[in-house]
């Protein structure tokens, strides 16, 4: 039994934490959280034993509930990348690419995926095939370049990109609808862009959360997965970048976002 419960729990304006709880042990992680009481609420109606913190980065609508949380839970475990030690608060877990987090009996690989920030890191869950991948990957977008390079973030959605196609992708904001919207204009001939629009309407009018979106679904509509394909290279193409350079390409789609 490797079962995972995967509880959405939206904090500040349009930020995601999750709640992961192992269902045969009770036991559970916490994804990113900002305000430590809305999650307390949530450990609390659901009666699960809390004992790790899965940080993917430093950015303080990520991080600003691990004080409150370890004040809480004073056995919690902290993790996050080596390399931002000083700026996660409480870390007890330094990680690095390729090291396995275990909580109850689910385990979580840990990608390095800098670009968003220096010490961005992904969580991804191989038995259940669920993705946490905090600001680097979103449903149709990416992060801002923050600390890192075009190219390393295009490295990063490579990495990730590789995943079986089912995986589901939970990523740290609501941005779907401003993405997909950017995506339509740089890949204007992508009629499942315009179907997706659709769905993400129809859920924002409820008020409900668009994510996870899929691995697959990703590489048809995010334009900075798609940097190989002709329109996403056009439309690089027509600022003046080299198309035949795919971190160009995504380093101009970015800049284009960035302005759009
Ligand atoms: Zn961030």
């Amino acid at each position: 039994m490797h079962e995972l419960e995967v509880v959405l729990v939206p904090q500040l304006q349009d930020n995601y934490a999750y709640l992961l709880i192992c269902k045969s042990t009770q036991k559970a992680a916490i994804v990113d959280c900002p305000e430590a009481d809305k999650m307390i609420e949530v450990i609390e109606s659901k009666g699960v034993t809390p004992v790790a913190i899965l940080n993917t980065h430093h950015h303080w609508d990520h991080i600003n509930g691990n004080r409150d949380l370890i004040a809480r839970y004073s056995k919690i475990k902290v993790y996050g990348h080596h390399s931002d030690k000083e700026r996660i608060p409480g870390m007890t877990y330094p990680l690095q690419e390729g090291d396995i987090v275990t909580f109850g009996e689910v385990s979580a690989k840990v990608f390095f995926t800098p670009g968003h920030t220096n010490g961005h890191i992904s969580y991804y869950f191989e038995q259940t095939g669920d993705l946490f991948c905090g600001d680097v990957m979103f449903y149709g977008g990416c992060g801002r370049l923050f600390e890192g390079t075009a190219a390393q973030m295009h490295t990063s959605f490579q990495k990730l990109g590789a995943l079986p196609h089912e995986t589901r992708v939970y990523c740290g904001h609501e941005y779907t609808a401003s993405n997909l919207r950017f995506a339509a204009k740089v890949d204007p001939d992508n009629a499942i862009i315009q179907q997706k629009l659709d769905e993400v309407a129809t859920l924002r009018a409820e008020n409900k959360p668009t994510i996870p979106s899929t691995i697959g679904v990703e590489w048809q509509v995010n334009p900075f997965l798609r940097v190989e394909q002709p329109a996403i290279k056009q439309s690089a193409a027509n600022t003046g970048a080299d198309s035949s350079d795919p971190a160009a390409v995504f380093g101009a789609i970015r800049e284009l976002k960035n302005n759009s």
